[in-house]
């Protein structure tokens, strides 16, 4: 039986236009939403995913700065620039493109952005609002990954969740958020003994590991819920994820496909923090 296809494109169509209606109150009753991005290098993933957010934010009323600086940026260079974002009354949010150069330590950069400026959700102080299950901004893959499964009518609570992956930006938040949501989680990462024996319990799998066609469908219980995080362009140019999706989609219940999973929510989320950080500070 083939899996229920999660469309996130679709869900993120409709997260962008609930954004997009409150950037367009604000910018009658205080000013539009802005959005600083800043992009250290000319790596040209990087670059596609700064014009996709420059788009997004065009498309919800969402003014975009953008800072592209050169590869040999100093690191004091770039937290000189942060703190002046900072201190701009004018810019909502602030996000760093990562990765960085290697002069440049992306913790001390992070770091830097004022928490109520963290529209992506990675500085320590929202990160421990989010582990004390407070309000602040949530990483926006992780966040995604959760209104998919929602959205695709899977139930969370009291099932069993197995992560794969364990990286500050997604795999460890993923885990953080299902508990919240009432999962049982199962955390697997690069030294876990016998890792196939641990997505075959999952009632719900989310991979996010970073290695192509990573899940295979001997992985996978039968009528569970995948949702790939991965994302990787293959030599003929044709993107694929984490799991191998044309076989696991005969064992799963549903599945995001790559693209239009949670590539499109992971944005959409972006421009809903974003939007959330100027409404922060109209009041
Ligand atoms: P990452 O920082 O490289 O983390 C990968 C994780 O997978 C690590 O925790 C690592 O374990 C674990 N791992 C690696 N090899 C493994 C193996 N053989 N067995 C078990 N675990 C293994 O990657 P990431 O930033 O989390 O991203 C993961 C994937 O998601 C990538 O393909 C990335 O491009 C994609 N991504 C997509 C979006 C989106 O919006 N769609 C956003 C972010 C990332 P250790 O901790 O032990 O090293």
């Amino acid at each position: 039986m083939a899996a229920k296809i999660i469309n996130g494109k679709a869900l993120s169509d409709i997260v962008r236009a609930r954004a997009a209606a409150r950037a367009q109150a604000l910018a009658e009753t205080f000013r539009a939403p802005s959005l600083a991005v800043i992009l250290v290098g000319d790596d040209p993933a990087s670059r596609v995913y700064v014009n996709n957010k420059k788009k997004a934010c065009a498309a919800c009323g969402i003014t975009s700065l953008e800072y592209l600086l050169p590869a040999d940026t100093t690191q004091d260079e770039v937290l000189e620039l942060i703190a002046k974002l900072n201190a701009d009354a004018g810019v909502d949010g602030i996000l760093c493109q990562l990765p960085l150069p290697a002069q440049i330590d992306k913790r001390a950069v992070i770091n830097a952005i004022l928490p109520d400026k963290d529209v992506d959700g990675f500085t320590p102080y929202n990160v421990g609002r989010m582990l004390s299950d407070e309000d602040g901004f949530l990483p926006c893959t992780p966040a995604g990954v959760i209104e998919l499964l929602k959205f695709g009518g899977v139930e969370i609570c009291g099932k069993h969740c197995v992560v794969i992956g364990r990286s500050r930006i997604v795999g460890k938040p993923a885990a953080v958020l299902m508990l919240r949501e009432n999962a049982t989680v199962t955390v697997c990462h690069s030294r876990t003994t016998d890792l196939a024996s641990h997505p075959k319990t999952a009632d719900i799998m989310i991979a996010a590991v970073g290695i192509p066609n990573f899940v295979t469908a001997d992985m996978v219980k039968s009528g569970a819920a995948v949702i790939d995080v991965g994302i990787h362009r293959g030599a003929d140019g044709r993107l694929c994820g984490d799991v191998d999706f044309a076989a696991v989609s005969e064992v799963a219940g549903a599945i995001t496909p790559v693209p239009g999973g949670v590539g499109p929510m992971t944005i959409a989320m972006l421009m809903q923090n974003t939007v959330r950080a100027a409404e922060i500070h109209k009041k």
